[in-house]
């Protein structure tokens, strides 16, 4: 038990029942607790700021000096009362909102106060609204930098201010156990990348000296969150590299080479050869797969996962490709098949809705090994699908499945076969580090040639009967268009059209062709039943919400309408995009808002007219709602898991951490629980003392004990 275990109700300032209320709103349990629960942003109370000192960019300030006048503006709403006032240099104004009145012969004009709050500046001018006023007192001397922490409203209401953690934080750092903590990060490393130590980092951070020492204070501490993560996630990779020994697939035969000189449709392009060139890579080294193949919609995944599959059948295994749902494995199914009819490989598909009689057939091709490819739903995992030697399991569009699900396809065989998880979301490099740390991911990062780019047009409710004509237009000439719609139902609170009444519209407006309807409420057998429709051609236009958004392929497809496109995340418009412009026609994705949208989201929508690029969408959607919210990042715990590092903005300090976790653990290999000695030396090493061996040990189960299992996140 060292000083942080401490029960926060042992304190000065808490006891039982604050103990209690802390415990339940924020979290805070023992001492440490509280240290690590980091104010979001620092208010300057070091010194009196002169009003030409200020810049636009300014946190919280105070200014001395004194109020000339008061005047009442404005009527109703706007109604407000503005100070006049002055630093003994220059004037500036103050606006108050509320309590106008009681608030006009509240400060007397030659008395000295100190005002503090956010300066704005607005028509050259700095202002500052509804700042906080004392009367001046000069034995009081500036107090220095303090921080402001997050509480909830029921904190609030229990009578206690973020003000009130600041104190508790001033005495517990005022304890003289304080100065006893120990260094969580090891010496070596505090010192190898210019670290503050800890004590001092968490000084600073709670009460900053000045704002150099706020700044490394922030970088200490993220440093050490995604140090330990890496760590932890590393040190897992390694164990399943080392620990797992994989298939070998020796060598390139008549399959592949048939199929590669006698039946490539089309030329492959420099990705889809480099990426395969990977795959192979991995597959002969003797450890087990496990990879991340990353390519844009329409890039070309299939018939990579078609070609890494032809290189387990020449090597006498089976392999498997598995998709989300019926569509997608049926889709898939279709194109895999007559490729391998050409070469004589015998591919089948198996899901939910496969007949009794053929599964059985099915499931003795996979047991004798007469099926050599198969194509499947989630009835590939079931337990009574037995292979005779599963070599490969491809997974698309993998945020769809769960972790224990791809787990269970390891323990189809007695050396679990090789991994590719195919996904069309990019995510950016340093998520992908953190959410996939143990895959090794690969990158298609061309699309085939020829293709005609999407136009992408922003329109407002007000331009329906433009937008009307186009997809008019566009079904006339024979093409299929999608309408996509954020809400099933109506719902009066919310402004927001949905499928319900978009269908009748749409129906009212183009009564000559056949609409069908996909929604999430539907049982997968209606939904499917509409979506064969759209697929087939007989239904021209499809109304649905984003259930539509992954893999499905309908070439004649060239119009993307999008309800309410505010409402989605980029990456998200960026699937929905990516179903059309599959044919060679000129395709159309449009983005309907109403007609007063803020700055914010017309510049957010201006992104997806600018660029197709998803990686630059998914880098712009990860800096402006922040990587919680990412898609396929959910299931991962991530938005919980981080305290006070942000993957979209600390990319540099993440890559440090990175680095500093493989030295240390390239140094000292039983880290990782493991006997085995393939060392990635690519980083170098950094041997640190035994000492610094035990906190980093300690710190790993602190930490991971009972947090999110970072181990099943692949
Ligand atoms: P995704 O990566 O989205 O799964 P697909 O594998 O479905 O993309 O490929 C999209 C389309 O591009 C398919 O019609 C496919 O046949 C075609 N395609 C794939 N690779 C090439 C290539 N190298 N040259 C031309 N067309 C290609
Ligand atoms: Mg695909």
């Amino acid at each position: 038990m060292g000083f942080l275990d401490n029960d926060i109700k042992f304190l000065k300032g808490v006891g039982s029942a604050r103990a209690a209320l802390l415990d339940s709103e924020l979290e805070i349990r023992t001492f440490r607790d509280l240290l690590y629960y980091f104010p979001f942003r620092h208010i300057d109370r070091s010194r009196f700021y002169k009003i030409r000192e200020l810049r636009e960019d300014m946190p919280y300030v105070q200014i001395k000096g004194r109020f000339i006048s008061f005047a009442i503006e404005g009527e109703g709403a706007r109604k407000r009362l503005v100070g006049l006032f002055s630093d003994g240099e220059k004037l500036m104004q103050t606006v108050w909102f509320s309590k106008v009145n009681t608030l006009k012969d509240a400060y007397r004009p030659g008395v000295d106060y100190v005002i503090f709050g956010k300066p704005t500046f607005f028509r050259n001018d700095f202002s500052m609204s509804h700042p906080e006023v004392s009367k001046f007192d000069s034995n009081k001397p500036p107090t220095g930098w303090q921080g402001v922490y997050n509480v909830t409203d029921k904190f609030r209401r229990s009578g206690y201010s973020p003000k009130y953690l600041s104190g508790l934080v001033s005495n517990l750092l005022a304890q003289p156990g304080f100065n006893t903590i120990p260094e969580t990060l090891p010496t070596e490393i505090v010192d190898a990348y210019h670290l503050l130590p800890l004590q001092e980092a968490l000084r600073n951070l709670h009460f900053p000296a000045d704002t150099a020492l706020l700044q490394k204070a922030r970088e200490r501490m993220k440093f050490e969150e995604l140090f330990y993560l890496q760590l932890h996630i590393l040190r897992f990779a390694r164990t399943v590299s080392r620990k797992i020994k994989g298939l070998i697939f020796g060598h390139i035969g008549d399959y592949f080479n048939k199929f590669y000189h006698e039946c490539l449709p089309f030329e492959l392009t420099g990705a889809q050869k480099r990426v395969l060139r990977e795959i192979r890579g991995d597959m002969r080294t003797g450890r087990q797969m496990n990879r991340l193949l990353q390519g844009d919609v329409g890039s070309g995944k299939t018939m990579v996962a078609f070609m890494s599959m032809l290189m387990a059948t020449d090597n006498n295994f089976q392999a498997a490709l598995m998709a989300p749902t019926e569509i997608l494995a049926t889709q898939h199914f279709e194109t895999l098949q007559p490729w391998g009819a050409k070469i004589g490989i015998n591919v089948r598909l198996l899901t939910g809705s496969t007949r009794a009689k053929e599964r059985r057939e099915i499931h003795a091709g996979l047991t004798d090994g007469s099926v050599q490819m198969i194509v499947g739903t989630h009835a590939l995992i079931e337990d009574n699908v037995q292979f005779k030697n599963l070599g490969l399991t491809v997974i698309d569009e993998q945020h769809r499945f769960g972790v224990a699900q791809r787990a269970r396809m390891w323990a189809k065989n007695t050396t679990p076969p090789h991994v590719l998880v195919m996904t069309a979301t990019p995510i950016p490099r340093t998520l992908a580090m953190t959410v996939y740390g143990d895959l090794d991911v690969s990158v298609i990062d061309e699309l085939p040639p020829g293709r005609k780019p999407i136009t992408t047009i922003l329109r407002y409710d007000e331009n329906r009967m433009e937008v009307n004509r186009l997809l008019g237009q566009e079904l006339a000439a024979g093409r299929q268009v999608y309408v996509v719609y954020p809400l099933i139902s109506e719902n009066p609170k919310l402004e927001l059209k949905s499928v319900e009444t978009g269908y009748e519209r749409i129906c009212g407006i183009f009564p000559q062709y056949k609409v069908c309807c996909v929604h999430g409420r539907m049982s997968p057998d209606v939904k499917d039943a509409q979506m064969q429709k759209f697929i087939s051609g007989e239904a021209r236009i499809l109304v649905a919400t984003t259930v539509i958004e992954v893999g499905v392929n309908v070439p004649n497809a060239s119009v993307m309408l999008i309800e309410n496109a505010e409402r989605f995340g980029l990456s998200q418009l960026h699937q929905l995009r990516g179903r059309v412009g599959r044919g060679a026609d000129k395709s159309y994705c449009i983005l309907m808002t109403k007609q007063n949208i803020g700055a914010d989201t017309r510049k957010r929508l201006g992104i997806m007219t600018e660029t197709t690029d998803g990686f630059l969408i998914s880098e712009a959607d990860m800096r402006l709602r922040g990587p919680g919210d990412m898609e396929g990042t959910q299931q991962s715990g991530l938005a919980f898991a981080l305290n006070i590092a942000n993957l979209a903005t600390d990319g540099q300090i993440l890559n440090y951490a990175r680095q500093a976790a493989l030295k240390v653990l390239n140094a000292h290999p039983e880290l990782t629980e493991s006997q085995a000695n393939e060392i990635d030396l690519s980083e170098g090493k950094l041997p640190v003392s035994q000492t610094s061996i035990n906190t980093l040990k300690h710190e790993l189960r602190y930490r991971f004990m009972k947090k999110v299992d970072w181990s099943q996140i692949s």
